[in-house]
């Protein structure tokens, strides 16, 4: 039988989902910039700084404060729910499958993967895995240990699989070479929810300018203005939650 899946046809487009820190804010966990919550407990220059960290790696006073920051934004991750937002996500990715939707967040919970989502790509990490700076290893826990030592091998400089300020955040190459302008198409579509685009690299959007090719969606959703939104066939601004169906509505009219 001579037959090829129509749904490998160049024609029907990449759809690359980009979200942030607040996609999450209506599950309860707050935003960075947004000031509150956890983040004015702590000092973010010390518990999310990568030299301050490496410098005392083997202090126990210094592993235990930083740890104790991130034992609670664990505790908060696990109590969080994924909302409408998150599901949409999911939605997109199971009405044009999972090699041609990819998932990308700068979030460190779990809240795309409680919603069902598969492939999402956590580039700044995740807060329910450590790692191991020795070896590299990456293993899940359910809370934090300051003084647990690597399972692969035994060294006691671990800490959170957590992208600190100043630290390499090696899955921005993937997202790089998904998005390398010889992979992008025309017709792939970009959908950012949740996120400034402030702390990612932004080589990557510029290969999904509406300006560039002839583009004509991209959507960006989020409660502030961005300085790209611009560049952006549709700006949206409003809680995500609510406006998550002006984005269902772009993209079920681009198909139907
Ligand atoms: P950011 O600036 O990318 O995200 C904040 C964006 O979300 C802003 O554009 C804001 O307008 C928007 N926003 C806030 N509430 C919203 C809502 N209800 N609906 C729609 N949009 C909303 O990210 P940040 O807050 O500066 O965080 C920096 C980094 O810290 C993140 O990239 C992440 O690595 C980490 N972080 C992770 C989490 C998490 O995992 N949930 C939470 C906070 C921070
Ligand atoms: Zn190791």
């Amino acid at each position: 039988m001579n037959y090829s899946n129509p749904f490998m046809s160049l024609n029907i487009p990449k759809i690359i989902i980009f979200t942030g820190a607040g996609i999450s804010a209506e599950s309860g966990l707050s935003t960075f910039r947004g000031q509150d919550g956890i983040w004015t407990q702590f000092d973010v220059n010390k518990v999310c700084n990568f030299s301050y960290f490496y410098s005392r790696r083997k202090d126990e006073h210094t592993r235990k404060e930083i740890f104790s920051f991130y034992q609670l934004m664990l505790e908060h991750v696990q109590k969080a729910q994924p909302n409408k937002a998150h599901q949409l996500c999911t939605d997109i990715q199971k009405k044009f499958g999972k090699d041609r939707v990819h998932i990308f967040t700068t979030n460190i919970d779990d809240l795309h993967d409680k919603a069902g989502a598969e492939n999402v790509t956590q580039v700044h990490g995740s807060i329910t895995q450590m790692t191991c700076l020795a070896c590299k290893h990456i293993w899940s826990v359910s809370s934090f240990d300051h003084s647990e030592k690597c399972p692969h091998c035994s060294s006691s400089v671990t800490k959170p699989n957590v992208v600190f300020f100043g630290e390499n955040a090696p899955e921005y190459e993937k997202l790089l070479s998904i998005t390398h302008h010889k992979r992008v198409h025309p017709n792939d579509i970009l959908i950012v929810i949740g996120s400034s685009l402030q702390v990612v690299g932004t080589d990557f959007l510029f290969r999904f300018d509406r300006y560039h090719g002839q583009r004509d969606i991209n959507i960006i959703l989020n409660k502030d203005p961005t300085p790209f939104d611009h560049m952006f066939s549709h700006a949206i601004i409003g809680n995500a939650t609510e406006k998550y169906q002006d984005v269902l509505d772009i993209v079920l009219k681009k198909f139907s």
